[in-house]
């Protein structure tokens, strides 16, 4: 069940700021389909599992955006739909992403996921290795994928200033690494922000959220 009120509050606050992205892992094609039915566009999954039995079922306007730890071997199957894959957390990743890129005839948007939290647990990327990314040549001669920005994930703790503190190293790191590392200079996506914290990533510069229990339900 969507809760619909949510919904429109949450389009109203991040109206002119921030893509709202609707996170519906686990939740099934008919939860869906009733928040499309509203208009929502953007949808994200973490499984790659899950993203390919859902996506032939539902409506091809539908901008899916891959938020979980993806592995190599499974770049192949949602390569010819993606439209943004969040979680790009090392450089052998993007090479798999951008070969199958070139054996589907597009360019794939990715956001490079940056460590951020406390917790040794969660997936990204450290100063060190954005640097070095930085500074590969071969990074310039990958003709199909485009990195437009940055994601992360703040720790999971009710410490609001902790989760602040966070949301702010990975704006500074943003803001170091656009020049870098963002194609085409364009404006770089930042994604941060989930139900619990969503409210503190707005404050600190996010421009798309990741919502999933709130809109959809606890999982
Ligand atoms: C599950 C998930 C979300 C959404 O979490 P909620 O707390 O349900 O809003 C956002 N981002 C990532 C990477 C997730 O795995």
């Amino acid at each position: 069940m969507v809760n619909v009120t949510k919904y429109h509050e949450l389009l109203q606050e991040t109206s002119g700021k921030a893509t709202l992205v609707a996170v519906s892992k686990k939740k099934t094609a008919e939860d869906i389909q009733q928040l499309y039915d509203l208009g929502q566009r953007d949808f994200a999954e973490n499984y790659v599992q899950e993203i390919v039995e859902k996506q032939p079922l539902l409506p091809k306007d539908i901008r899916w955006h891959f938020i979980g730890h993806l592995q190599t071997n499974k770049v192949r199957s949602i390569a010819p739909f993606i439209t943004l894959i969040h979680s790009v957390d090392s450089f052998k990743l993007l090479k798999e992403i951008n070969k199958e890129g070139l054996r589907n005839d597009r360019i794939i948007d990715c956001l490079l996921q940056v460590h951020i939290a406390t917790e040794e647990t969660k997936f990204g990327l450290d100063e060190s290795e954005l640097e070095e990314l930085a500074n590969s040549k071969e990074l310039s001669s990958m003709q199909n994928i485009a990195i437009r920005g940055f994601m992360g994930m703040a720790s999971f703790t009710d410490d609001t200033s902790q989760i602040r503190k966070e949301f702010k190293v990975l704006r500074a790191l943003t803001e170091r690494y656009t020049k870098l590392l963002i194609a085409n200079l364009s404006q770089p996506i930042l994604s941060m922000g989930m139900s619990a914290d969503y409210n503190i990533a707005l404050e600190e510069g996010s421009t798309l959220l990741r919502i999933g229990s709130l809109l959809f339900g606890e999982r």
